[in-house]
């Protein structure tokens, strides 16, 4: 079974300015693709904080795809690449193409009037400089800094930038159709009640645990619509439904009624 990880970097993350939009959508979109989550990280642009987090998701045998983003800008503050070379044990070079691209973005950029000069910066080279020995780079249309994926410990790691429009596009145009196309998605299927008192699924929810192990079970209140909804994650689509159909016949004899 694929099982992907996530490590989101940025101090903005950590410091409660942004919201960590990314991990959200790709959690997502690697459920639907059945490459479902175990872990979310995020950690500082520190480096020795990087290498520690990539070690661990290297590390686990569970683990098969490892996916991070930000911290591949042209600031000194973005320290994603080297921190990924020395977890992967690799040197930083200079991808040719990737250097070409942001030469040439920058030409652009300087001709439609976005830029004083067309000189490329060093803070734009930086984002050329990689760990050694790709599987692939990514073009990224949406802007200069590079999506990369490595091979490591039997497992894929995507490196990925930061900005979600740009991180959005690499991953559906190109790392979506040639890394993720042959997985199969889980089944998601939900009961949804209104006024419902959480507490009383506590029986049921611990014998559904031990009989269908197979089968995830939660329980996610919302207090502002007043709605419960139960939902049940598994593999197996009939297992999912049997389980489902149990939820609904006793919270009906509970006096519960589920909506949907
Ligand atoms: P970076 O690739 O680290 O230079 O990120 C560039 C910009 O993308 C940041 O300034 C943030 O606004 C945004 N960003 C980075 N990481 C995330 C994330 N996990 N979720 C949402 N936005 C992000
Ligand atoms: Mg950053």
């Amino acid at each position: 079974m694929p099982t992907s990880s996530i490590v989101a970097i940025g101090d903005e993350l950590i410091g409660g300015f942004t919201l960590d939009t990314n991990s959200h959508w790709l959690a997502e979109r690697l459920r639907l693709l059945g490459f479902p989550v175990k872990r979310i990280t995020a950690v500082r642009d520190r480096p020795p904080e990087i290498v520690d987090q990539i070690r661990r998701e290297l590390a686990d045998e569970e683990v098969t795809h490892v996916f991070s983003s930000g911290g591949l800008g042209p600031t000194p503050d973005d320290r994603t690449f080297g921190a990924i070379a020395d977890a992967l044990g690799r040197d930083l070079i200079v991808w040719e193409e990737t250097q070409a691209r942001i030469t040439r973005r920058v030409q652009r950029m300087h001709e439609a009037g976005l830029l004083d000069s067309p000189d490329v910066t060093e803070g734009n080279l930086r984002m050329a400089r990689i760990p050694a020995a790709p599987l692939q780079v990514f073009k990224n249309r949406r802007g200069m800094a590079p999506g990369v994926v490595y091979e490591a410990s039997g497992k894929h790691i995507f490196v990925l930038p930061g900005v979600p429009m740009e991180m959005k596009g690499i991953f559906t145009e190109e790392l979506e159709p040639q890394y993720l196309s042959v997985g199969s998605a889980v089944t998601v299927r939900e009961l949804r009640f209104t006024f419902a008192v959480e507490a009383r699924f506590y029986p049921l929810m611990t014998e559904l645990e031990q009989t269908f192990p197979d089968v995830s079970v939660g329980s996610y209140p919302n207090f502002e619509t007043k709605e419960l909804v139960i939902r049940c994650i598994g593999i197996d689509p009939k297992r999912v439904e049997q389980v489902i159909e149990i939820v609904r016949s006793r919270s009906a004899q509970l006096g519960m009624t589920a909506a949907g």
